[in-house]
Parts: C-alpha cells; sequence; structure tokens
C-alpha cells in the first residue's frame, strides 16, 4: 500500500514536471525575459546606451544642490542633449563635474557652456570642466557663454580670463607633455541686460537671454528652442518679468527653488533674518515657485536649488501645491527627462562609477616635446634614473602598441 502511494506521488511529480518543461519549449518567447534577463521597458536611463529620436530632447539634472558642498547633490548644472546630436551644458556648479562624466560622453561633445551668474555653485567646476575635460581627451576648444557686469569685473570674460591666470603653472606644465589644444577657451560675453536677445543661433538651436535679479547686476536666466521644443532655465533668481514673459508655452521649464525660510533655519542653522533675506529676497523660495510656474505653466515644471531629502520634500512639495497643481518635478542629481512634442517621461539615471573617458572624436595627437618649459638644473638633477626599467618599459608598450617612441633615458 504505502508503495503505492509513493509511485503514485512519484508520477504526479513527473507530470508536472513535464508540463512545466513543455509549456516552456511550446512558448520561446513568452519566457525570453526571464531567462535571459533582457527587459522591454527602460524605468531607468543607463547613460551611453540611448539613441535619441531625430525629434527629441534628453535633459539631465548634473547638479540640484545648494551653494554648500554634500555627496547627494551637487551644485547647479544641467546638460541638454538634442536629436540633432548636439549638446549644451547650462552652469556647471561646484562638484556636478563628475556627474558629467558619468553620461560617459566623449568630451569633444561637451564644448558649449552656457553660464547664467558667476556665483560659485553656477561655475565652480569649470576648472574641472576645462583642464578635466583636456585630460579626458577633449581636443576642441571649450566655447563659453555668459553675462556681462555693470562693471568690467563683473562679467564672465574677467572671471574666465582670472581662472586661465589662476592655473597658469596647471596649463604651462601640459605644454609639450600631452594634447593641449582643448585648453583654449573661447568667450562670449553677451549684454546683461538685453532682453530676449540671441546669444546662440547654431544647426537649428537658438538660445536666448534676459536678465535675473540675484545678488547683483549680471544674472541673466536663457531660453533653448529647437524643433519646436522650447527649454527654459532661470540659473537663480528672484521672480522677475521677463522671466513670465518670455518663458511662456515651455516644455521644460527649470527655475531656481530655494529651501523655504524655515527649512534654512532649522536645518541650514541660518538666523531667521539671514533665512528671510536669503530665502525669499536673493531667490525664490518654494512657495514663489508655485506661483511663477502657475503663471507660465509649463508642460513639465522643474525645481532646484534645494536639499531633496525625506524630511524637507513634504515641506518644499506642501508650499509649492499650496499654489500650483500642475505637472511638476522635484529635482535630484542624475534625474533625466525625455521630451518629444507628444510625450515627456521622468526617470532616474543609473550610474557606473568606475568611470573611464571616452576617446576624443576629433583624434588627440602627440605633444611635441620640444615646447615642454622643463625644469631648472637643480631640480633636474635631483632626478634617480631606473634606466634599465624604464628602458624595458618603453620596449615593451613599443612592441605591443606598434608604436617607436624613443627611449628618453638615452638622453640622459
Ligand atoms: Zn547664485
Ligand atoms: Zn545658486
Amino acid at each position: 500500500m504505502k508503495k503505492n502511494v509513493l509511485f503514485l506521488l512519484l508520477g504526479v511529480l513527473l507530470t508536472i514536471s513535464i508540463s512545466i518543461l513543455s509549456f516552456n519549449s511550446n512558448d520561446p518567447d513568452e519566457n525570453v525575459a526571464t531567462r535571459t534577463g533582457l527587459v522591454q521597458d527602460r524605468d531607468v536611463y543607463y547613460p551611453g546606451t540611448e539613441d535619441l529620436a531625430a525629434d527629441e530632447m534628453r535633459v539631465v539634472a548634473l547638479g540640484t544642490g545648494m551653494p554648500n558642498a554634500r555627496p547627494k547633490q551637487a551644485a547647479t548644472c544641467f546638460l541638454v542633449e538634442l536629436g540633432n546630436g548636439d549638446k549644451f551644458l547650462f552652469d556647471i556648479g561646484t562638484g556636478s563635474a563628475e556627474r558629467l562624466s558619468a553620461m560617459k560622453i566623449p568630451y569633444d561633445y561637451l564644448d558649449k557652456l552656457f553660464i547664467g551668474h558667476l556665483h560659485s555653485d553656477h561655475i565652480g567646476d569649470l576648472d574641472a570642466l576645462w583642464i578635466g575635460g583636456l585630460v579626458s581627451n577633449r581636443v576642441a576648444p571649450l566655447r563659453i557663454w555668459g553675462p556681462s557686469g555693470a562693471e568690467e569685473k563683473y562679467g564672465t570674460k574677467y572671471m574666465v580670463e582670472h581662472l586661465q591666470k589662476t592655473f597658469t603653472w596647471d596649463t604651462d606644465g601640459r605644454v609639450g607633455n600631452v594634447d593641449t589644444r582643448g585648453l583654449a577657451i573661447e568667450v562670449v560675453e553677451f549684454d546683461y541686460k538685453q532682453v530676449n536677445k540671441i546669444v546662440y543661433d547654431e544647426n537649428g538651436v537658438v538660445i536666448r537671454s534676459f536678465p535675473a535679479i540675484h545678488a547683483l547686476d549680471g544674472s541673466v536666466s536663457f531660453t533653448l528652442e529647437w524643433n519646436g521644443l522650447k527649454w527654459s532655465f532661470s540659473s537663480d533668481t528672484y521672480p522677475n518679468k521677463w522671466w513670465m514673459k518670455y518663458t511662456l508655452n515651455s516644455d521644460l521649464a527649470i527655475h531656481e527653488c530655494f529651501a523655504s525660510p524655515k527649512i534654512l533655519i532649522d536645518k541650514q542653522k541660518f538666523p531667521p533674518g539671514t533665512a528671510l533675506n536669503v530665502g525669499t529676497q536673493v531667490h525664490t523660495s518654494p512657495v514663489q515657485f508655485g506661483k511663477v510656474m502657475a503663471t507660465i505653466k509649463p508642460r513639465m515644471a522643474v525645481a532646484f536649488h534645494f536639499f531633496n531629502d525625506y524630511d524637507t520634500q513634504p515641506l518644499v512639495l506642501q508650499d509649492i501645491r499650496s499654489v500650483y497643481d500642475g505637472p511638476l518635478s522635484l529635482a535630484q542629481d542624475y534625474m533625466v527627462w525625455n521630451i518629444t512634442k507628444d510625450k515627456i517621461t521622468t526617470r532616474m539615471a543609473v550610474i557606473d562609477e568606475d568611470i573611464w573617458p571616452q576617446k576624443s572624436v576629433l583624434g588627440t595627437l602627440p605633444a611635441d616635446g620640444s615646447k615642454r618649459i622643463g625644469f631648472s638644473k637643480y631640480i633636474w638633477d635631483g632626478r634617480v634614473n631606473y634606466t634599465e626599467l624604464l628602458k624595458k618599459i618603453y620596449e615593451d608598450i613599443n612592441n605591443e602598441y606598434g608604436s617607436s617612441v624613443p627611449d628618453p633615458g638615452k638622453e640622459q
């Protein structure tokens, strides 16, 4: 009797196993996803793996935080990529260059930077884009568009010239060691007072500027129009009449939304007077942001420039929602928007931390060693030369890569 039950049980198990196997083999497509891990929907964005459609715009938040540094949010930077292949950076705040590297874009394509104003949280990683870009194989010169100021010393040109002076030791020391063509910077400084005038018009892309009201004269905001899509970016500003007028019909409108005075007191440890002044007069507070968006009614409103945490987000959202009920993104670093005339999707990028630079698309040239400034005899004579070891390194590399780089040890 017991034997019979056992056989019966085995028979049932065998039948179940066969039916599972036959189900799989009868319907191979049905189970491809479970067998190989391939899924149809991309709920996240993996940089370097998605082509844009010819009519599509992608915007990536590479810095959404405050003027003070924190691991979770870099300072202001947004990347705009278009279906025609063009890419534009807007502001390059402290910490944002690291986020930019995670996009895996060849640096020759990251040669166009637009600056809204000259606060460190909007230009603090300019050296990392400029020289860091060079050592990441950018050969193309860096092109920078930025506003003038009320005086020459408050303008973009002055800032860039002095940044170049600051890095004199750095840049002179690279000449003759690497391809330094990418050190060239072209600055287009435009009148900060100009209203909705074109600052860039190439390849079907039109970028306009108009004044912003922030800290000093010389802050501006931008719109970018291409292929019937309109993108707006405030940089930093108090709510103002130009933004209200010239960002109407925006598909994606990115406006600063600073931490509210209460957050600035409780979390940032500002005294109430400073919190109220900075939070509502120098910047736009969340409720003011809500009013701005309720007026211009974009297809998608994007709030940035606050620390977006589990305890601050509800407060910021409550303030915004008290006056604005339209589409809204509370930006955080690596948020990605894909925009077409029909659809806007919001996702998060999933990044690879083990980033290496891409190849130059223009091609790097070997450095001309004769241009090297070199060392004084006093320093040079301090070298300890492992002549035989170096000879072997040069030989091995030349053999493996088919190169013919002469061993400099022969000159020693
Ligand atoms: Zn600012
Ligand atoms: Zn700022």
